[in-house]
């Protein structure tokens, strides 16, 4: 059988299996999330709750680590130097952290690295600012492998406050010594693992022993290729669902829950796709920076990207049309255009638009296009106009285009299909987060 075959009947097992499984889970999980693309059982940590909303923010304390995980997304070079940023961003001076911290209003700060405890002092030095600026109002939360997690730092982190600290299994091969300990000292204790189908036997024996350590959350990270884990992946013969999300690791947190419910697993189990992450990562940040990015007659979509409509006059021009002046000019073509906003470190005399931190570190914004879209025909411009621009329900929007338009659908059934068809194709650009009208696999 050629490569081709073995691959493709590799593709109809898994996809039969998640088919297989995710019939069984049907009644036993209720908290499918965004659209369907991610799921938990029980509570989530509050961490995991606010990740979406633009007020948490991740820092990279440092770029180094103590293991080499062949699953590890981020370049974790030994003796790199350290520093520190957040979204590309260095942020090397406490007070420029602090400073923006309060500009945007963060809720949440997580430091990961490479591995934080590396470079302790560094971490030391930022977990007690944020405690001295912000007292308890900022949630912190430290991910780590454990390797150096002492009791004496422990002891710290518990003394300081620190939220939640988040211990990834699988980096020492399943050993529970370091939860044992975090436990004795620290808030919250949420074991952050990727799903690795070479690993399901252990995961599942573990849930005995979690259960019984009194573990707060079980997080389970799909595996998701990147520039410096895409070798290591393919080495394995993994199956890539879209050019990020592995088949195989999806199925086997299917396979994983499915034993945990079985067992009656009392840790809350979280399922934390790679569709997710991208999705909520890209959020956040437009959330936070598309209002400083957004230029003249552009508007900001829920999810925070930055909506340009406009129409092209007859030497080729755009005319930007505001979204409160947008209306429907039945043989008319509508453009779109989608952003995502990124931010700079720039200096003080940068000449573009610029965010101002304090007085002597400043962000400049930069846009760059996430979709573009061409409408065209009366249904559609009308199905934009009332879903996007108005946000009509489902139910005024159906009866006001039988009333008034009747001629543009064949009937009631006719136009709701059209609707979900036209909603799914903003999906990532107008919404995200939990469905407000319809559920894909409705
Ligand atoms: S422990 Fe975490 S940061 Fe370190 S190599 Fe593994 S996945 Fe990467």
């Amino acid at each position: 059988m050629s490569d081709s075959d073995q691959k493709q009947r590799r593709i109809s097992t898994l996809l039969h299996k998640k088919e297989i499984l995710l019939d069984a889970l049907k009644n036993k999980v209720d908290h499918w999330q965004n659209n369907r693309i991610k799921m938990h059982v029980k509570s989530l940590s509050p961490a995991c709750r606010s990740c979406y909303r633009g007020s948490s923010i991740d820092i990279n304390i440092n770029h180094i680590c103590s293991r080499k995980c062949f699953y590890c997304p981020v370049p974790v070079l030994h003796n790199w130097k350290p520093y520190v940023a957040l979204e590309g961003v260095k942020v090397d001076k406490i007070e420029n952290l602090v400073d923006l911290l309060r500009k945007f209003n963060i809720k949440v700060v997580s430091f990961s690295g490479g591995d934080p405890l590396l470079t302790f002092d560094l971490l030391e030095k930022y977990i007690r600012a944020i405690r001295q600026e912000f007292h308890s109002s900022i949630y912190t939360m430290v991910y780590t492998n454990a390797d150096l997690l002492t009791e004496k730092r422990a002891q710290f982190f518990g003394e300081i406050g620190l939220d939640e600290i988040r211990i990834n299994l699988s980096g020492r091969n399943f050993d529970m010594m370091p939860l044992k300990l975090a436990k004795k000292y620290i808030k919250r204790v949420t074991i952050s693992s990727p799903v690795v189908p070479e690993e399901k036997e252990k995961m599942i024996d573990a849930f005995k022993e979690i259960d019984e350590l009194g573990i707060d959350h079980i997080n389970l990270i799909e595996l998701m290729a990147a520039e410096y884990n895409l070798k290591n992946l393919k080495e394995r013969k993994y199956i890539m669902k879209n050019n990020t999300a592995i088949l195989d690791s999806e199925v086997t947190f299917y396979e994983i829950l499915h034993h945990a419910l079985k067992k009656k697993t009392k840790t809350p189990i979280h399922f934390c796709t790679a569709d997710y992450k991208a999705k909520s990562s890209r959020q956040t940040r437009n959330l936070r920076y598309s209002r400083y990015a957004q230029g003249a007659n552009e508007s900001i979509t829920p999810i925070g990207k930055i909506r340009q409509i406009f129409r092209r006059i007859e030497t080729g021009r755009k005319v930007v049309i505001p979204a409160k002046k947008f209306s429907v000019n039945t043989d008319e073509q509508i453009y779109l255009q989608y952003y995502n906003t990124y931010v700079k470190e720039v200096p003080k005399t940068h000449k573009g638009k610029k965010i101002e931190i304090n007085k002597d570190f400043y962000l400049a914004t930069q846009k760059k296009p996430s979709k573009k879209m061409v409408l065209q025909g009366t249904l559609m411009l009308l199905l934009f106009q009332l879903l996007f621009i108005e946000n009509k329900p489902v139910g005024e929007i159906v009866s006001h285009i039988l009333i008034k338009y009747r001629h543009l659908v064949q009937d009631e059934k006719d136009l709701f299909e059209n609707l979900i068809t036209f909603y799914n194709q903003f999906d990532d650009e107008e919404y995200f987060g939990e469905p407000q009208l319809f559920s894909k696999q409705n």
